[in-house]
């Protein structure tokens, strides 16, 4: 265990102690970090990685916390966020250069404004751009690396500068799992404006009418899977799992890969349900599904009843 005090020596942001992470998920799930880390600036953020990796103490960065499903008992170890500290976004000819926390809803504006075309079909998704670069974020046949040059970020304690070509990007993919994204550069095309302005509002009223805005959630549980037309939306719905409840959690009746909090629901309540929506499409389809939402404190053998073909059903 690092202590405070030892923390504090290095460290000159704000440290909160034993912090519910129930409080900075979007699905208002997850019990206690540790530390939670506000650092104060870019210098704060590279010399407590540098910490923490010394000390081989887990640690993890969390931008809105969109895609994270937290155990009840939390995370042992230190949350770091970087979605007040990391938050420049301009223009350097060309390029748009933004940093890590700025929100996605931030960057697509201003590329908007700009008659930048490309991160329409981002529009209400709702995160940072550290969390989106990490997790490849897309919709509507678009993805945030399409227009991406490089990105910057910790590695192996180092700053480093990432060629898109580099960075592993596929489907909610990317080489930066052990990494610390501080900023990216994009080049986009230009187009009209008005046009731009258009498509973001018509992607956004499709958006939510499809989804369930009115709980909290955390987006797709699953990704859809490689062969092609079939979505994992579909495919639970049709084992008629939608409005199925554990606890305070349900599989919602309007998208069936989402899993909404109706009742103060557990990590345990959504997690069982992710079980179960796995088990019945494996059982139907023989499709194994693969989750798409980041499992944060969860033991071995628990992520792994979401990773090996279920037992029950293989015998
Ligand atoms: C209502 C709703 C709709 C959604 N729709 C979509 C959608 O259409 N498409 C889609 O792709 N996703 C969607 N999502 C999922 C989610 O919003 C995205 O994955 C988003 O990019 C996560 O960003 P975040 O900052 O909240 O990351 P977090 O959820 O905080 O973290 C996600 C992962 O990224 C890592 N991470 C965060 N910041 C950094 C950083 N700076 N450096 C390194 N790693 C980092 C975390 O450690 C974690 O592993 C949706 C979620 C919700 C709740």
């Amino acid at each position: 265990m690092v202590s405070l005090e030892d923390l504090q020596k290095v460290f000159r942001g704000e440290v909160k102690i034993s912090e519910p992470l129930s409080q900075h998920t979007w699905l208002k799930i997850g019990g206690p970090a540790d530390y939670y880390l506000k650092p104060s600036d870019r210098e704060d953020i590279i010399n407590i990685v540098k910490f923490f990796r010394e000390r081989e103490f887990p640690y993890m960065i969390i931008g809105r916390g969109s895609n994270l499903l937290v155990h009840d008992e939390g995370f042992r170890g230190a949350m770091i966020n970087l979605e007040y500290v990391l938050t420049d976004i301009r223009l350097e000819g060309d390029d748009v250069i933004v940093a890590a926390g700025v929100w996605i809803s931030t960057f697509v504006e201003f590329c908007v404004q700009h008659g930048l075309a490309g991160t329409e079909m981002l529009a209400g998704i709702p995160g940072t751009i550290g969390g989106a670069i990490r997790m490849n974020a897309g919709a509507y046949g678009g993805e945030i690396s399409d227009h991406l040059i490089e990105v910057e970020a910790i590695r192996d304690s180092k700053v480093a500068r990432v060629k898109k070509e580099d960075a592993g990007f596929a489907y909610r993919e990317s080489s930066f799992t052990n990494d610390v994204v501080l900023s990216a550069r994009f080049r986009f095309p230009k187009k009209d404006k008005e046009d731009l302005v258009r498509v973001r509002r018509e992607l956004l009223i499709k958006r939510n009418a499809a989804q369930p805005v009115n709980f909290p959630n955390t987006g797709s549980i699953f990704k859809n899977p490689d062969e092609a037309g079939k979505f994992a939306a579909k495919l639970i719905d049709s084992c008629g799992l939608k409005g199925k409840r554990i606890g305070g959690a349900m599989i919602s009746d309007l998208h069936a890969n989402f899993i909404v909090n109706v009742e103060n629901a557990s990590a345990k309540d959504v997690f069982e349900l992710m079980v179960t929506m796995r088990n019945e499409v494996y059982k139907r389809y023989g499709v194994l599904l693969e989750h798409e939402v980041q499992l944060v404190g969860f033991s071995r053998e628990e992520v792994s009843m979401l990773q090996d073909v279920p037992s029950e059903i293989n015998g």
